[in-house]
């Protein structure tokens, strides 16, 4: 059966203020509903929440990815949920997550500022290059965090 090509939407959209009064439990809910029904789907992809926004790119089959992009944009937890870019792409670019959610931390800010010095963060403004280069960093920092928390349990 042939492969069917890979489809990346990137949108962002305002966090609700009743996920802004625990941001970090509402990732987990999130992460949690996510990674099973992603992995079934065949999504991968990553989800970054700064600045009262949140910045998520699902990547798939582009029926699937249509199909999950139209729950997400009805979920009250976040308001005006807009693409900012989509369409078929070579390859994944977050292969190894089913579902990653980060809240950027101040060494992603330093990442942020190095990319986007104009200043202040609005996903829709900023170069898709760009926004394409911190999400890819913010996976890749994310990836370390946990594998060096995993070898200090080992
Ligand atoms: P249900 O979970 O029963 O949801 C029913 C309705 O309630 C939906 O409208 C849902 O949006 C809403 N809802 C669910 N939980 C809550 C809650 N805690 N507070 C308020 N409303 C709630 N799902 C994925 O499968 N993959 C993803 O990658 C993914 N990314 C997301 C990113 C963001 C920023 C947000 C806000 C949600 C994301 N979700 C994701 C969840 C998604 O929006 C739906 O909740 C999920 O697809 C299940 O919806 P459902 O209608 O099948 O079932």
């Amino acid at each position: 059966m042939p492969i069917a090509p890979t489809y990346r939407l990137i949108y962002a959209s305002h966090i609700a203020p009743v996920c802004q009064d625990d941001l970090k439990a509402a990732l987990t809910s999130i992460v949690t509903r996510s990674i099973p029904a992603n992995r079934k789907a065949r999504i991968t992809g990553l989800l970054v929440a700064h600045k009262g926004w949140f910045v998520q790119a699902l990547e798939g089959p582009r029926a699937a990815v249509e199909t999950l992009f139209t729950a997400i944009a009805a979920d009250p937890r976040h308001h005006h949920a807009l693409p900012i870019s989509q369409g078929e792409v070579d390859g994944r670019l977050f292969e190894q997550w089913s579902m990653c959610a980060r809240m950027l931390t101040a060494n992603d800010e330093a990442v942020l500022s190095a990319l986007n010095p104009k200043g202040a963060f609005d996903p829709t403004r900023i170069p898709e290059r760009t926004l394409m280069r911190l999400l890819a960093t913010v996976a890749d920092v994310h990836w370390r965090v946990l594998s060096e928390q995993q070898s200090l349990a080992a």
